[in-house]
Protein backbone atom coordinates (compact mmCIF):
# COMPACT_ATOMS: atom_id res chain seq x y z
CA UNK A 1 0.00 0.00 0.00
CA UNK A 2 1.16 3.67 -1.09
CA UNK A 3 2.03 5.69 1.84
CA UNK A 4 1.25 9.25 2.13
CA UNK A 5 4.29 10.74 3.43
CA UNK A 6 6.18 8.70 0.75
CA UNK A 7 4.42 10.40 -2.26
CA UNK A 8 5.04 13.91 -1.25
CA UNK A 9 8.07 14.88 0.88
CA UNK A 10 6.77 18.55 1.63
CA UNK A 11 4.15 16.04 3.54
CA UNK A 12 5.88 13.73 5.76
CA UNK A 13 3.49 13.38 8.14
CA UNK A 14 -0.59 14.08 7.68
CA UNK A 15 -1.35 13.08 11.06
CA UNK A 16 0.70 15.95 12.55
CA UNK A 17 -0.43 18.72 10.05
CA UNK A 18 -2.36 21.09 10.95
CA UNK A 19 -5.75 21.69 8.59
CA UNK A 20 -5.96 22.15 5.96
CA UNK A 21 -4.86 18.49 5.90
CA UNK A 22 -1.57 18.13 3.50
CA UNK A 23 -2.64 20.77 1.45
CA UNK A 24 -0.43 21.95 -1.26
CA UNK A 25 2.01 25.20 0.09
CA UNK A 26 0.31 28.41 0.64
CA UNK A 27 -3.06 29.70 0.63
CA UNK A 28 -5.86 27.58 -1.72
CA UNK A 29 -5.88 30.00 -4.49
CA UNK A 30 -4.07 33.36 -5.08
CA UNK A 31 -5.21 36.46 -3.05
CA UNK A 32 -7.31 39.35 -5.20
CA UNK A 33 -9.03 36.74 -7.62
CA UNK A 34 -12.65 37.20 -8.53
CA UNK A 35 -16.36 35.79 -7.41
CA UNK A 36 -16.30 33.35 -10.35
CA UNK A 37 -12.70 32.21 -10.38
CA UNK A 38 -13.07 31.52 -6.54
CA UNK A 39 -16.42 29.63 -6.94
CA UNK A 40 -13.85 26.97 -8.78
CA UNK A 41 -11.21 27.60 -6.69
CA UNK A 42 -11.42 29.02 -3.65
CA UNK A 43 -10.91 26.47 -0.87
CA UNK A 44 -9.31 23.83 -2.68
CA UNK A 45 -6.49 21.73 -0.54
CA UNK A 46 -5.06 19.20 -2.64
CA UNK A 47 -3.83 15.81 -0.78
CA UNK A 48 -0.36 14.52 -1.50
CA UNK A 49 -2.34 12.22 -4.57
CA UNK A 50 -2.84 15.94 -6.34
CA UNK A 51 -6.07 14.87 -7.32
CA UNK A 52 -8.22 17.41 -9.88
CA UNK A 53 -11.25 17.53 -7.93
CA UNK A 54 -12.25 18.54 -4.39
CA UNK A 55 -11.40 15.59 -2.00
CA UNK A 56 -14.36 13.89 -0.21
CA UNK A 57 -13.45 13.04 3.64
CA UNK A 58 -16.77 10.48 4.15
CA UNK A 59 -15.22 9.96 7.72
CA UNK A 60 -17.04 10.56 10.92
CA UNK A 61 -12.96 10.90 12.86
CA UNK A 62 -9.29 11.11 12.85
CA UNK A 63 -6.99 8.77 14.62
CA UNK A 64 -3.56 10.15 16.62
CA UNK A 65 0.08 8.86 16.30
CA UNK A 66 0.25 8.75 20.02
CA UNK A 67 -1.83 9.68 22.99
CA UNK A 68 -0.38 12.30 23.79
CA UNK A 69 -1.69 13.90 20.52
CA UNK A 70 -5.26 13.63 20.89
CA UNK A 71 -4.22 14.98 24.45
CA UNK A 72 -2.93 18.12 22.85
CA UNK A 73 -5.68 18.40 20.21
CA UNK A 74 -8.36 18.11 22.79
CA UNK A 75 -6.34 21.17 24.60
CA UNK A 76 -6.20 23.22 21.32
CA UNK A 77 -2.49 23.30 21.04
CA UNK A 78 -2.33 21.64 18.28
CA UNK A 79 -5.34 22.72 15.62
CA UNK A 80 -5.91 19.45 13.52
CA UNK A 81 -9.17 18.14 12.63
CA UNK A 82 -10.52 15.73 15.61
CA UNK A 83 -14.51 14.83 15.06
CA UNK A 84 -16.60 15.18 12.12
CA UNK A 85 -19.44 16.87 14.57
CA UNK A 86 -16.63 19.68 14.96
CA UNK A 87 -15.10 20.22 11.77
CA UNK A 88 -14.26 17.91 8.31
CA UNK A 89 -12.21 18.60 5.76
CA UNK A 90 -14.73 18.65 3.12
CA UNK A 91 -17.14 20.66 5.32
CA UNK A 92 -13.98 23.30 5.45
CA UNK A 93 -13.92 23.13 1.56
CA UNK A 94 -17.14 24.48 1.03
CA UNK A 95 -17.00 27.07 4.11
CA UNK A 96 -13.79 28.53 2.47
CA UNK A 97 -15.19 28.93 -0.73
CA UNK A 98 -18.60 30.17 0.38
CA UNK A 99 -16.72 32.74 2.37
CA UNK A 100 -14.15 33.90 -0.02
CA UNK A 101 -16.77 34.42 -2.85
CA UNK A 102 -19.06 36.34 -0.21
CA UNK A 103 -16.25 38.74 0.84
CA UNK A 104 -16.78 37.17 4.45
CA UNK A 105 -14.26 36.84 7.41
CA UNK A 106 -15.40 33.57 8.40
CA UNK A 107 -18.50 30.80 7.47
CA UNK A 108 -20.37 27.53 9.24
CA UNK A 109 -21.98 25.23 6.95
CA UNK A 110 -25.15 23.70 8.37
CA UNK A 111 -27.43 20.96 7.69
CA UNK A 112 -30.13 22.62 6.48
CA UNK A 113 -31.05 26.49 5.48
CA UNK A 114 -33.30 26.32 8.68
CA UNK A 115 -30.61 25.43 11.11
CA UNK A 116 -28.58 28.49 9.73
CA UNK A 117 -31.46 30.62 10.82
CA UNK A 118 -31.91 29.62 14.07
CA UNK A 119 -28.89 29.26 15.12
CA UNK A 120 -27.71 32.19 13.59
CA UNK A 121 -29.66 34.32 16.34
CA UNK A 122 -29.76 32.07 18.95
CA UNK A 123 -26.12 32.37 19.40
CA UNK A 124 -26.64 36.20 20.24
CA UNK A 125 -29.18 36.14 22.69
CA UNK A 126 -30.74 34.86 25.95
CA UNK A 127 -34.06 35.43 28.07
CA UNK A 128 -35.33 39.19 27.54
CA UNK A 129 -32.97 39.48 24.31
CA UNK A 130 -35.27 41.50 21.78
CA UNK A 131 -35.28 40.80 18.03
CA UNK A 132 -36.98 43.44 15.19
CA UNK A 133 -37.72 42.03 12.12
CA UNK A 134 -39.09 42.67 9.09
CA UNK A 135 -42.89 40.79 8.67
CA UNK A 136 -42.30 38.94 5.29
CA UNK A 137 -40.17 36.30 6.13
CA UNK A 138 -39.70 32.92 5.36
CA UNK A 139 -42.34 30.40 7.70
CA UNK A 140 -40.37 28.69 9.31
CA UNK A 141 -38.61 31.50 10.37
CA UNK A 142 -41.73 32.91 11.85
CA UNK A 143 -42.21 29.67 14.08
CA UNK A 144 -38.58 30.20 15.12
CA UNK A 145 -39.21 33.82 16.10
CA UNK A 146 -42.88 33.01 17.77
CA UNK A 147 -43.03 29.58 18.96
CA UNK A 148 -39.81 28.75 19.90
CA UNK A 149 -37.57 31.81 20.88
CA UNK A 150 -40.76 32.95 22.50
CA UNK A 151 -41.03 30.60 24.42
CA UNK A 152 -37.37 30.88 25.76
CA UNK A 153 -38.13 34.69 26.21
CA UNK A 154 -36.51 36.18 23.37
CA UNK A 155 -39.44 38.70 22.12
CA UNK A 156 -39.86 39.89 18.44
CA UNK A 157 -41.21 42.75 16.95
CA UNK A 158 -42.40 43.07 13.37
CA UNK A 159 -42.03 46.05 10.86
CA UNK A 160 -42.87 46.46 7.53
CA UNK A 161 -39.70 45.90 6.00
CA UNK A 162 -40.34 48.56 3.32
CA UNK A 163 -41.73 50.90 5.74
CA UNK A 164 -38.39 53.20 7.00
CA UNK A 165 -40.56 55.15 9.46
CA UNK A 166 -41.32 51.93 11.18
CA UNK A 167 -37.98 50.69 11.35
CA UNK A 168 -37.22 53.78 13.11
CA UNK A 169 -39.71 53.14 15.74
CA UNK A 170 -38.74 50.15 16.61
CA UNK A 171 -35.34 50.71 16.86
CA UNK A 172 -35.55 53.93 19.02
CA UNK A 173 -35.80 51.01 22.06
CA UNK A 174 -32.54 48.92 22.44
CA UNK A 175 -32.50 45.69 20.21
CA UNK A 176 -29.78 42.67 19.97
CA UNK A 177 -30.53 41.30 16.52
CA UNK A 178 -32.47 42.60 13.43
CA UNK A 179 -33.10 39.54 10.93
CA UNK A 180 -34.83 40.81 7.51
CA UNK A 181 -34.97 39.18 3.90
CA UNK A 182 -34.24 41.29 0.78
CA UNK A 183 -35.80 40.06 -1.68
CA UNK A 184 -38.54 38.52 0.22
CA UNK A 185 -40.77 35.74 -0.69
CA UNK A 186 -42.59 35.23 -2.69
CA UNK A 187 -43.96 38.91 -2.97
CA UNK A 188 -39.78 40.49 -3.79
CA UNK A 189 -40.23 43.28 -1.53
CA UNK A 190 -36.70 45.24 -1.17
CA UNK A 191 -35.60 46.48 1.88
CA UNK A 192 -33.04 49.25 2.25
CA UNK A 193 -30.23 47.55 3.73
CA UNK A 194 -27.74 50.16 4.67
CA UNK A 195 -30.61 52.73 6.01
CA UNK A 196 -31.64 50.01 8.02
CA UNK A 197 -28.05 48.84 9.11
CA UNK A 198 -28.03 52.55 10.47
CA UNK A 199 -30.67 52.20 12.56
CA UNK A 200 -29.87 48.93 13.87
CA UNK A 201 -26.22 49.54 14.77
CA UNK A 202 -27.64 52.44 16.73
CA UNK A 203 -29.82 50.95 18.35
CA UNK A 204 -26.91 48.02 19.69
CA UNK A 205 -28.14 45.33 17.16
CA UNK A 206 -26.47 42.64 15.13
CA UNK A 207 -27.63 42.46 11.29
CA UNK A 208 -28.81 39.21 10.09
CA UNK A 209 -30.03 39.12 6.24
CA UNK A 210 -31.10 35.76 4.82
CA UNK A 211 -30.16 35.95 1.10
CA UNK A 212 -31.35 33.26 -0.73
CA UNK A 213 -33.55 35.18 -2.81
CA UNK A 214 -30.79 37.62 -3.84
CA UNK A 215 -27.71 34.50 -3.55
CA UNK A 216 -24.22 35.27 -3.18
CA UNK A 217 -23.84 36.25 -7.19
CA UNK A 218 -26.26 39.37 -7.15
CA UNK A 219 -26.24 40.99 -3.32
CA UNK A 220 -23.29 41.12 -0.90
CA UNK A 221 -25.14 42.54 2.43
CA UNK A 222 -21.99 42.41 4.33
CA UNK A 223 -21.04 45.24 2.10
CA UNK A 224 -24.30 47.21 2.40
CA UNK A 225 -24.17 47.14 6.11
CA UNK A 226 -25.18 43.54 7.53
CA UNK A 227 -23.13 41.98 10.04
CA UNK A 228 -24.24 38.75 9.12
CA UNK A 229 -25.34 36.72 6.24
CA UNK A 230 -27.69 33.27 6.02
CA UNK A 231 -28.62 30.85 3.47
CA UNK A 232 -30.00 27.73 2.65
CA UNK A 233 -27.47 26.20 1.01
CA UNK A 234 -30.62 23.94 -0.41
CA UNK A 235 -31.38 26.16 -2.84
CA UNK A 236 -29.28 28.08 -5.53
CA UNK A 237 -25.87 27.07 -4.24
CA UNK A 238 -26.51 23.51 -4.95
CA UNK A 239 -29.09 24.74 -7.91
CA UNK A 240 -29.53 20.96 -8.69
CA UNK A 241 -31.72 19.35 -6.41
CA UNK A 242 -29.69 17.08 -4.98
CA UNK A 243 -28.60 17.78 -1.08
CA UNK A 244 -29.94 20.31 2.43
CA UNK A 245 -27.46 22.50 3.63
CA UNK A 246 -27.17 25.83 5.31
CA UNK A 247 -24.32 28.30 6.14
CA UNK A 248 -23.94 31.04 8.21
CA UNK A 249 -21.12 33.96 7.37
CA UNK A 250 -19.62 37.19 9.30
CA UNK A 251 -17.05 37.77 11.45
CA UNK A 252 -14.19 34.95 12.64
CA UNK A 253 -14.87 36.60 16.15
CA UNK A 254 -18.57 35.79 16.37
CA UNK A 255 -18.40 32.32 13.76
CA UNK A 256 -15.57 30.86 15.72
CA UNK A 257 -17.03 32.78 18.86
CA UNK A 258 -20.44 32.32 20.38
CA UNK A 259 -21.76 30.54 17.04
CA UNK A 260 -19.57 27.72 17.26
CA UNK A 261 -19.71 27.21 20.93
CA UNK A 262 -23.36 26.98 20.19
CA UNK A 263 -23.04 24.45 17.00
CA UNK A 264 -20.49 22.21 18.27
CA UNK A 265 -22.56 20.98 21.54
CA UNK A 266 -25.91 20.30 19.81
CA UNK A 267 -24.44 18.92 16.11
CA UNK A 268 -26.60 20.37 13.11
CA UNK A 269 -23.64 19.24 11.25
CA UNK A 270 -22.96 19.45 7.64
CA UNK A 271 -22.68 15.79 6.26
CA UNK A 272 -18.86 16.25 4.19
CA UNK A 273 -20.92 14.11 1.40
CA UNK A 274 -23.17 16.61 1.06
CA UNK A 275 -20.78 19.27 1.37
CA UNK A 276 -19.23 18.25 -1.06
CA UNK A 277 -22.04 18.37 -3.59
CA UNK A 278 -22.52 22.03 -1.93
CA UNK A 279 -18.69 22.74 -2.93
CA UNK A 280 -19.19 21.73 -6.80
CA UNK A 281 -22.06 22.99 -6.61
CA UNK A 282 -20.72 26.54 -5.93
CA UNK A 283 -18.52 25.73 -9.04
CA UNK A 284 -21.56 26.89 -11.56
CA UNK A 285 -23.28 29.00 -9.20
CA UNK A 286 -22.26 32.42 -10.74
CA UNK A 287 -23.52 31.33 -14.43
CA UNK A 288 -26.48 29.43 -13.22
CA UNK A 289 -27.16 32.73 -11.26
CA UNK A 290 -26.60 34.85 -13.81
CA UNK A 291 -28.49 32.52 -17.28
CA UNK A 292 -31.55 32.44 -14.96
CA UNK A 293 -31.64 35.63 -13.82
CA UNK A 294 -31.45 36.76 -17.80
CA UNK A 295 -34.24 34.09 -18.27
CA UNK A 296 -36.09 35.83 -15.36
CA UNK A 297 -35.87 39.83 -16.91
CA UNK A 298 -37.16 38.31 -19.87
CA UNK A 299 -39.87 36.63 -18.77
CA UNK A 300 -41.33 38.88 -16.10
CA UNK A 301 -41.22 42.04 -18.87
CA UNK A 302 -43.39 39.40 -21.27
CA UNK A 303 -45.73 38.39 -18.70
CA UNK A 304 -46.40 41.75 -17.85
CA UNK A 305 -47.96 42.72 -21.65
CA UNK A 306 -49.97 38.97 -21.35
CA UNK A 307 -53.54 39.14 -20.82
CA UNK A 308 -54.70 37.23 -17.95
CA UNK A 309 -51.86 38.31 -15.76
CA UNK A 310 -53.12 41.06 -13.58
CA UNK A 311 -49.97 42.38 -11.89
CA UNK A 312 -45.98 41.35 -12.04
CA UNK A 313 -43.49 41.64 -9.25
CA UNK A 314 -40.06 41.52 -10.36
CA UNK A 315 -37.15 43.74 -8.50
CA UNK A 316 -35.57 44.80 -12.06
CA UNK A 317 -38.60 45.56 -13.93
CA UNK A 318 -39.62 49.31 -13.95
CA UNK A 319 -42.96 48.45 -12.19
CA UNK A 320 -41.39 47.35 -9.17
CA UNK A 321 -42.14 49.62 -6.24
CA UNK A 322 -38.39 49.78 -5.30
CA UNK A 323 -36.90 49.50 -8.52
CA UNK A 324 -34.25 52.12 -8.13
CA UNK A 325 -33.44 50.63 -4.64
CA UNK A 326 -32.80 46.90 -6.05
CA UNK A 327 -30.92 47.95 -8.87
CA UNK A 328 -28.84 50.79 -6.35
CA UNK A 329 -28.00 47.30 -4.38
CA UNK A 330 -27.93 44.25 -6.62
CA UNK A 331 -26.65 43.43 -9.60
CA UNK A 332 -29.51 41.04 -10.92
CA UNK A 333 -33.50 40.82 -10.16
CA UNK A 334 -33.10 37.59 -9.23
CA UNK A 335 -34.13 34.11 -10.33
CA UNK A 336 -37.61 34.23 -9.06
CA UNK A 337 -40.68 36.05 -10.61
CA UNK A 338 -44.07 36.85 -8.70
CA UNK A 339 -47.19 36.90 -10.67
CA UNK A 340 -50.63 37.21 -10.33
CA UNK A 341 -53.42 36.30 -12.60
CA UNK A 342 -56.56 38.90 -13.14
CA UNK A 343 -59.20 37.45 -10.52
CA UNK A 344 -62.52 38.07 -10.94
CA UNK A 345 -65.14 35.57 -10.22
CA UNK A 346 -63.36 35.67 -6.10
CA UNK A 347 -65.40 32.19 -5.35
CA UNK A 348 -62.95 30.64 -8.14
CA UNK A 349 -59.89 32.44 -8.30
CA UNK A 350 -58.10 29.63 -6.69
CA UNK A 351 -59.61 27.10 -9.09
CA UNK A 352 -58.83 28.72 -12.29
CA UNK A 353 -54.52 29.19 -10.95
CA UNK A 354 -54.63 25.44 -10.29
CA UNK A 355 -56.03 24.86 -14.08
CA UNK A 356 -53.37 27.89 -14.77
CA UNK A 357 -50.24 25.41 -13.15
CA UNK A 358 -51.68 22.05 -14.14
CA UNK A 359 -51.94 22.95 -17.40
CA UNK A 360 -47.75 23.21 -17.70
CA UNK A 361 -46.50 20.84 -19.38
CA UNK A 362 -42.53 21.85 -19.08
CA UNK A 363 -42.42 24.01 -15.41
CA UNK A 364 -42.67 21.75 -12.32
CA UNK A 365 -44.95 22.38 -9.81
CA UNK A 366 -43.09 22.45 -6.46
CA UNK A 367 -42.25 24.33 -3.46
CA UNK A 368 -38.86 24.31 -3.65
CA UNK A 369 -36.48 27.12 -5.82
CA UNK A 370 -33.18 28.01 -7.47
CA UNK A 371 -33.50 24.84 -9.10
CA UNK A 372 -31.73 24.39 -13.00
CA UNK A 373 -35.43 23.07 -13.40
CA UNK A 374 -38.06 25.79 -13.34
CA UNK A 375 -40.84 25.44 -10.45
CA UNK A 376 -44.15 27.53 -9.94
CA UNK A 377 -45.27 27.45 -6.13
CA UNK A 378 -48.95 28.30 -5.51
CA UNK A 379 -48.11 30.20 -2.08
CA UNK A 380 -51.77 31.05 -0.92
CA UNK A 381 -52.11 27.09 -0.73
CA UNK A 382 -48.82 25.89 0.59
CA UNK A 383 -45.66 28.21 1.15
CA UNK A 384 -48.21 30.65 2.82
CA UNK A 385 -51.33 28.58 3.73
CA UNK A 386 -51.06 29.13 7.42
CA UNK A 387 -51.24 32.97 7.35
CA UNK A 388 -54.75 34.44 7.76
CA UNK A 389 -56.53 35.27 4.51
CA UNK A 390 -56.25 39.09 5.67
CA UNK A 391 -53.01 38.78 6.69
CA UNK A 392 -52.48 36.97 3.31
CA UNK A 393 -54.38 39.73 1.13
CA UNK A 394 -52.48 42.71 3.26
CA UNK A 395 -49.09 41.52 1.92
CA UNK A 396 -50.22 41.12 -1.36
CA UNK A 397 -50.41 37.29 -1.77
CA UNK A 398 -53.61 36.65 -3.34
CA UNK A 399 -55.18 33.06 -4.55
CA UNK A 400 -54.02 33.98 -8.00
CA UNK A 401 -50.60 34.77 -7.23
CA UNK A 402 -47.92 32.44 -8.89
CA UNK A 403 -44.10 32.32 -7.45
CA UNK A 404 -42.39 31.53 -10.34
CA UNK A 405 -38.44 29.99 -9.91
CA UNK A 406 -36.95 29.97 -13.22
CA UNK A 407 -34.43 27.88 -13.99
CA UNK A 408 -32.11 26.74 -16.77
CA UNK A 409 -34.66 25.75 -19.79
CA UNK A 410 -34.42 27.32 -23.50
CA UNK A 411 -36.21 30.70 -22.63
CA UNK A 412 -38.64 30.20 -25.87
CA UNK A 413 -39.45 26.86 -24.07
CA UNK A 414 -40.36 28.31 -21.34
CA UNK A 415 -42.54 31.19 -22.91
CA UNK A 416 -44.43 28.65 -24.70
CA UNK A 417 -45.47 26.11 -21.86
CA UNK A 418 -46.65 30.04 -20.31
CA UNK A 419 -48.61 31.36 -23.31
CA UNK A 420 -50.05 27.96 -23.30
CA UNK A 421 -51.03 28.12 -19.99
CA UNK A 422 -52.48 31.38 -19.74
CA UNK A 423 -54.65 30.35 -22.19
CA UNK A 424 -56.72 27.51 -20.92
CA UNK A 425 -56.48 29.70 -17.52
CA UNK A 426 -58.16 32.57 -19.77
CA UNK A 427 -60.46 29.91 -21.09
C1 LIG B 1 -35.68 27.58 1.85
C2 LIG B 1 -35.45 28.78 2.67
C3 LIG B 1 -35.04 28.69 4.00
C4 LIG B 1 -34.86 27.36 4.72
O1 LIG B 1 -33.92 26.53 4.12
P1 LIG B 1 -33.93 24.92 4.25
O2 LIG B 1 -32.69 24.52 3.57
O3 LIG B 1 -35.20 24.45 3.60
O4 LIG B 1 -33.93 24.59 5.70
C5 LIG B 1 -34.82 29.87 4.71
N1 LIG B 1 -35.00 31.07 4.13
C6 LIG B 1 -35.43 31.21 2.84
C7 LIG B 1 -35.62 32.56 2.28
C8 LIG B 1 -35.66 30.07 2.07
O5 LIG B 1 -36.08 30.20 0.80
Amino acid sequence: MTNLADLDPACPDLAATAQPACATAGPAAPAGLRAATLAVRGGLHRTAFQETSEPLFLTQGFVYDHAAEAEAAFAEEIDRYTYSRYTNPTVTTFEERLALIEGAEDCYAQATGMSAVFNSVAALVSSGSRIVAARELFGSTLCVFDDVLARWGVRTDYVTGTDLDQWATALATPADVVFLESPSNPMQDVLDLPAIARLAHAAGAVVIVDNVFATPVLQKPLELGADVVVYSATKHIDGQGRVMGGAVLGSKEYVRGSLQALLRATGPTLAPFNAWVLAKGLETMPIRVKAATATALDLAGWLEDQPGVGSVRYPFLRSHPQHQLARAQMTGGGTVVTFTLDGAAARRDTERTFAFLDALRVIDISNNLGDAKSMVTHPATTTHRRIDPVTRHALGIEPTTVRFSVGLEDVEDLREDLDAALRVFRG
